[in-house]
Formats: structure tokens, C-alpha cells, sequence
């Protein structure tokens, strides 16, 4: 049987080169698309690594829509495209917001595009859960009928205005784009092979990044932002997905878009575990997990942080047949199995 092409913009990235090996697991053929400004060429040796294949890979901006052009030339039987190539930095979208609308909201707007002017085509985009800002308590855990917030950054504004453009390409007269808008809580974690990973640059902005480098000795010590939220520890809460388990839910999309029969489609579904952990509680389990030590201390709360959020995602369950269930525990040891290959503890 003849392998199905899929377009992955972004996938030389953390969650897109996890994402590519799945899409492998599954039967598929990724094409990648990634300019490297956030990645590197090297994970594509770790993916051959895990794989057994050389991926298909484009050095293409996505802002730049000749190229991506040329790309559906090139590979003319691409029909479906996971979208992850954005920036994705909070603190840097507040400093550089032209840069962040330029980028996230051009390369999509290309994408969809060529996708639309080509027909029949799928858009799986990866969207945030940044665009529910704090729920109020009644919408906890978060469902996807939550009010949507404004968003407390340009980049949280770039994956609302993203999500709009694409529900407007759907709801244009005759439009056969079908979309699928993964909003994704925080994933966290490497590949069990410590082939692939999170690669941040400079200061880690999320914190099981800052949690693997301080336990490296990169960093002195954790600052854990704020102990006095109304939260049992006081600490914030987030829901924290496996990056395998969440690469998984794009191969589920896809074969989603794949079998549908109706055209002109668009649907939401959050990603998560469904619970909510602490940022004391994951400093814990990860030095339980890998028994090693990290130094940390309360600092003040920081801001623009969100108090507690985490995902209902039953609707994900229930209807791409997809659940997040590796215990966090091997999650952590993932994540510290990755540091110390990349720093050679
Ligand atoms: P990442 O930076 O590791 O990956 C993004 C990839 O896109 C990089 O390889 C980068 O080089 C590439 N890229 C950026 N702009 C490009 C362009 N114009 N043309 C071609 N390639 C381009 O980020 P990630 O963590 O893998 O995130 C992937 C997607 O998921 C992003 O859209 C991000 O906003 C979204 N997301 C991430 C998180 C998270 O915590 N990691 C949470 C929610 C949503």
C-alpha cells in the first residue's frame, strides 16, 4: 500500500520531531518543513535513529510562499498538513510582537492558502491552551465550551487569531478545508530514547526545562514563582502532557481528517491528562522519580502567570480514540534522561 504523505511545517522542532516518529509508527510519510530557526539539522539523525529512516526534510520558510509553493510542486500528492512552525516564546512575543505576528500569522495564512487553492486539503494546527486564559473556577477543569479570554500576550493572540482565520477558511462558500485546532496544555518530556528532546534556547521559559538544567548543575537553583496562590500548595497548577502522548494525538487527527466524508469542517479538542499538577508537586515527583536533587527557592509570583488551569479532555478521548495515560513518573525520567545525554552528565 502506498504510504500517505504529511506535510509537517515545524517539524525539526520539540513537539513536530516526536510527532514526525509517530507519523513513521503509523504508516505515514512526513514531509518536513522547518527553517531552523528554532532547530537544528541533527534532529533529524535522531530521528533516523529511532525510525530506521532518513526523513524527508525541506529547508523552507513558511513565511516565504513561493517556497512552500514549490514544496506542493514538488510533492504534489501532499493533502494533509500538521502545523507547527510558529514562534513560540511568551516573555520574547511581549519584546518582538511584529516578529511573532509576522511569522505565526504568514506562515499559516500561506498554508492556508495553497491548502484551499489546491482543494480537499486538512490543516491539523497547533494551537494552545493559552487562549482560555484563567478560567474562572466553574470551568475547571477546562472543557472546550469555555469562553475563550483575551490573550495576556502577542503569541497568545497569534494562536486565537490563527484559530479565527482557519474557522473563517472553513466557513467560506463551498470551502473544503477541514481543520483540526489541537489546544495543548504543557508538554513536557523526551523520546525513551533520548534521541530527541526539548532543545530550549538560552533561559528555559517553561519549568521542566529549568527543572533538568538546575539538577544538571547548568543553573543554581530553581525559582519557583509564587507559594501563596489559592492552591493547596500555592503554587501554580498546569497539566503537564507527555510529548510522545501528545505527538500521538496528531497521528489520531489525521487519521480523523483522513476518513472524514463531510468537507468544510473545523474542530477543537483540548490535550491534556485531565489532572492538574503543582509546580511543587512536579519538582517532587521528578526528584523521586530520578533520585536526584534540585535546589529551589520561592520567589516572588511572576507576572502574567495563570493561577491553575488544566484540561478536560474527554472530548479528545472520546472522539480521536486518544488518551494521555504514561504515568509522569516515566515522564520525568524521560526528561532527566535527556539532560544528561545532552550535557553529558
Ligand atoms: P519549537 O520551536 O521547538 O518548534 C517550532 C519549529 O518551527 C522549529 O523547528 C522552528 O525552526 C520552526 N519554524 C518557526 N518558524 C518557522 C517558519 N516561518 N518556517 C519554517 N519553520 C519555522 O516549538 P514546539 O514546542 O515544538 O512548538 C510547536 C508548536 O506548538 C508551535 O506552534 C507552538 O506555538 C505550539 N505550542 C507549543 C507549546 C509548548 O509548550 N512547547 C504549547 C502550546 C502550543
Amino acid at each position: 500500500m502506498k504510504r500517505e504523505k504529511v506535510l509537517v511545517t515545524g517539524g525539526a522542532g520539540y513537539i513536530g520531531a516526536h510527532t514526525v516518529v509517530e507519523l513513521y509508527a503509523a504508516g505515514y510519510e512526513p514531509v518536513i518543513a522547518d527553517n531552523l530557526s528554532n532547530s537544528s539539522e541533527e534532529v533529524l539523525d535522531g530521528i533516523q535513529k529511532i525510525t530506521g529512516v532518513k526523513p524527508v526534510f525541506e529547508k523552507i520558510d513558511c513565511t516565504d510562499k513561493a517556497s512552500l509553493e514549490s514544496l506542493f510542486e514538488k510533492f504534489s500528492d501532499i493533502d494533509h498538513a500538521i502545523h507547527f512552525a510558529a514562534y513560540k516564546a511568551v516573555g520574547e512575543s511581549v519584546e518582538r510582537p511584529l516578529m511573532y505576528y509576522g511569522n505565526n500569522l504568514v506562515s499559516l495564512i500561506n498554508l492556508a492558502g495553497i491548502m484551499m487553492a489546491k482543494g480537499n486539503g486538512s490543516i491539523v494546527f497547533s494551537s494552545s491552551c493559552t487562549v482560555y486564559g484563567q478560567p474562572s473556577p466553574e470551568h475547571l477543569p477546562v472543557d472546550e465550551e469555555a469562553p475563550l479570554k483575551p490573550a495576556q500576550s502577542p503569541y497568545g493572540k497569534t494562536k486565537q487569531m490563527c484559530e479565527s482565520i482557519l474557522e473563517d477558511c472553513v466557513n467560506t462558500p463551498k470551502s473544503d478545508l477541514n481543520v483540526i485546532s489541537l489546544r495543548y496544555f504543557n508538554p513536557i518530556g523526551a523520546h525513551p530514547s533520548a534521541h530527541i528532546g526539548e532543545l530550549p534556547r538560552g533561559v528555559p521559559q517553561n519549568l521542566l526545562p529549568f527543572v533538568t538544567q538546575t539538577a544538571a548543575g547548568l543553573r543554581k537553583e530553581l525559582h519557583v514563582f509564587g507559594n501563596d496562590y489559592n492552591t493547596p500548595d500555592g503554587s501554580c497548577i498546569r497539566d503537564y502532557i507527555y510529548v510522545c502522548d501528545l505527538a500521538k494525538a496528531h497521528v489520531a487527527a489525521i487519521d480523523r481528517l483522513r476518513d472524514k466524508k463531510v468537507r468544510g469542517t473545523s474542530e477543537y479538542f483540548n490535550l491534556g491528562t485531565g489532572r492538574g499538577l503543582s509546580v511543587l508537586e512536579v519538582l517532587d515527583i521528578f526528584m523521586e522519580s530520578n533520585n536526584v536533587k534540585v535546589p529551589f527557592r520561592i520567589a516572588p509570583r511572576r507576572a502574567g502567570d495563570v493561577e491553575q488551569v488544566w484540561a478536560d479532555p474527554s472530548k479528545a478521548n472520546r472522539e480521536l480514540g486518544w488518551v494521555a495515560d504514561t504515568p509522569v513518573e516515566e515522564v520525568m525520567r524521560s526528561a532527566w534522561k535527556w539532560e544528561k545525554k545532552i550535557r553529558c552528565v
